[in-house]
């Protein structure tokens, strides 16, 4: 559920019509509900009422500074996979201790960020992490808290480029190897493994991979116990999907109560604190992308509804072949014919495209449309390409809206590029 909706006619994002911020902003922009992620977080976090849990969220997601704090100063920790994303999120108020770095590779230089921050547990990926990390921490004569990241070999079924829990990708070490690098890891110095953590993939549609994943996980801490060692944490990642198809009737992903239901039941009696690592679930449909027509133009054979938003600015369509619902910010009359449209951006690209034969309801030069479902993995992935400019995000709650991050001009873009001196005064 999400608080972007129609009310006399026109796109809502809760108490503020679009078209407010379009006049005060200037399109394209993300706009984000504070109700929908509060609402989001709340629904996550009360489903796994009852387990010891930190619920620290996947801020790759979406790291803007205010949707941080929104989340942070409901409970949220963090889970970074740059030292650039615990900045971030300490810069937003989310103290150390609720925050967790996840990642493959994680350099010397952010390890030891890491260690002088004093988070509160380094997911450790591979055996030489392990040992960088044991020689930082004793050289600085700390010791810090680690958990094991184990690939659990499952099949997540998703989309080849977020899949993560297979042996043959990059992530975490295989289970198989587990209980020997973990008693590797417990004779290191500057380190406590306490725990093990798994991520499997993003936007998955089925309950069935995580149970089987964090059965996995259960039957592991189960050995290392018998191995002698105390583990009391399990970090079970994030992944869980969102719709992006309701307008096209598909089934929707479980919700998180069906999740939370499934996490209960197989790790409710582990003795662990459960970490979990949600970032879509959260942000998805908390945000959407507001861009406009530029012209339609009628091809031979289709028809172009050409918007100044681009794949530089929403790149999943292009990257994940996504789909994004479009909803008009002036709402369409009940009868209006739909007619099949690629709704593409001016980037000259063929896959700068959005959506291929959508039906459409008329659109003309200089109407608004919004992107629905943009929260997470849009803003955070854009770049500069073309010399666009980056576009401003906005927080809105109840009748109030925010920018919370400005439009990143050309002129800033160019402002960090220099002259050679072999080149200045030449020509
Ligand atoms: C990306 C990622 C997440 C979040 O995934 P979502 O699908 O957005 O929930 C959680 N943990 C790790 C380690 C990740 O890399």
């Amino acid at each position: 559920m999400d608080h972007f909706s129609y009310k006399n006619g026109e796109l809502y994002a809760e108490g503020v019509p679009v078209r407010d911020i379009i006049d005060a902003v200037g399109t394209p922009f993300y706009c984000y509900s504070t109700a929908t992620i509060q609402r989001h977080y709340k629904v996550f976090a009360d489903s796994l009422e009852g387990l010891d849990t930190l619920v620290c969220y996947a801020m790759k997601a979406n790291g803007n500074l205010a949707v941080l704090k929104t989340l942070g100063d409901m409970g949220a920790g963090a889970d970074v996979v740059s030292s650039g994303e615990m900045d971030r999120a300490l810069a937003a108020g989310i103290p150390a201790d609720r925050i967790v770095f996840s990642g493959v590779g994680k350099t010397a230089e952010e390890l030891s960020a890491a260690v002088d921050a004093g988070i509160m547990q380094i997911n450790v990926e591979s055996e030489p992490e392990l040992e960088a990390l044991s020689a930082i921490a004793s050289a600085k004569d700390r010791h810090v808290t680690v958990s094991i990241r184990v690939n659990p070999d499952v099949d997540a079924k998703t989309h080849e480029k977020i899949t993560t829990g297979k042996s043959e990708n990059k992530f975490g070490i295989d289970i198989g190897r587990a209980r020997e690098v973990f008693s590797h890891a417990a004779s290191l110095p500057g380190i406590s493994p306490v725990g093990i953590a798994m991520h499997i993939g993003s936007q998955l549609r089925d309950l069935k991979p995580f149970r089987e994943a964090y059965e996995n996980g259960v039957t592991l801490v189960e050995q290392l116990r018998s191995d002698g060692h105390t583990i009391d944490r399990i970090d079970l990642g994030g992944g869980l999907g969102i719709p992006y198809f309701e307008d096209e009737g598909e089934s929707p992903p479980p919700s998180p109560e069906e999740y939370g239901t499934m996490v209960k039941a197989v790790v409710g009696n582990l003795g662990c604190k459960v970490m979990l690592e949600p970032g879509r679930v959260i942000m998805g449909n908390a945000g959407i992308l507001v861009s406009k027509v530029v012209y339609v133009k009628q091809g031979p054979s289709r028809r172009f509804i050409i918007l100044d938003a681009a794949m530089n600015d929403l790149i999943r369509p292009s990257f994940y072949n996504a789909h994004h619902a479009i909803m008009p910010v002036a709402e369409p009359a009940v009868d209006a014919a739909y007619e099949e449209a690629d709704v593409v951006g001016p980037i000259c690209e063929s896959g700068d495209t959005f959506a291929k034969q959508r039906p459409m309801p008329p659109l003309n030069d200089g109407d608004a449309i919004a992107f629905k479902s943009a929260g997470a993995y849009g803003a955070v992935m854009s770049s500069f390409y073309n010399a666009r400019p980056l576009v401003p995000e906005v927080l809105v709650t109840g009748d109030k809206f925010a920018v919370v991050r400005r439009r990143i001009e050309v002129s800033d873009m160019m402002a960090f590029e220099s002259m050679p001196d072999w080149l200045e005064g030449s020509g």
